[in-house]
């Protein structure tokens, strides 16, 4: 496994995902972080620096939904900057060494450039 980010390749596939749903949703910017996005009939507001949504999904899961992902592509920021630490390469790769030495290294070894 090769990561090119610090996003792991597992959320990194759940963001694309949300990304595509949210590319053509209707948003409105009503101010710096906060937005009000349309979706199927249902009025959402977003607030980035507070990391919620009005469908709720991005407390619960700390990966920012498709009505985030959207409003983050459109203000053209890092979407790591929207995510909790702990969904991080440093957090996972942790978590590995904690669980079994071996499989660390063998990420360490993935991670080097050709
Ligand atoms: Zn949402």
């Amino acid at each position: 496994m090769r990561w090119e980010s610090n996003i792991p390749p597992a959320i990194n596939r759940k963001l694309q995902i949300a990304q595509l749903k949210g590319r053509y949703m209707d948003q409105l910017r009503c101010g710096e972080y906060e937005f009000e996005i349309i979706d199927k009939n249902r009025q959402l507001v977003v607030k980035l620096d507070k990391r919620t949504c009005d469908c709720g999904l991005w407390v619960i899961s700390g990966i920012p939904c498709k009505h985030a992902m959207a409003c983050i592509t459109k203000t053209r920021d890092n979407v790591e900057n929207y995510m909790d630490d702990y969904l991080k390469k440093v957090a996972y790769l942790k978590n590995i060494l904690q669980q079994n030495p071996c499989n660390f290294r063998r990420e360490l070894m993935a991670e080097r450039p050709i």
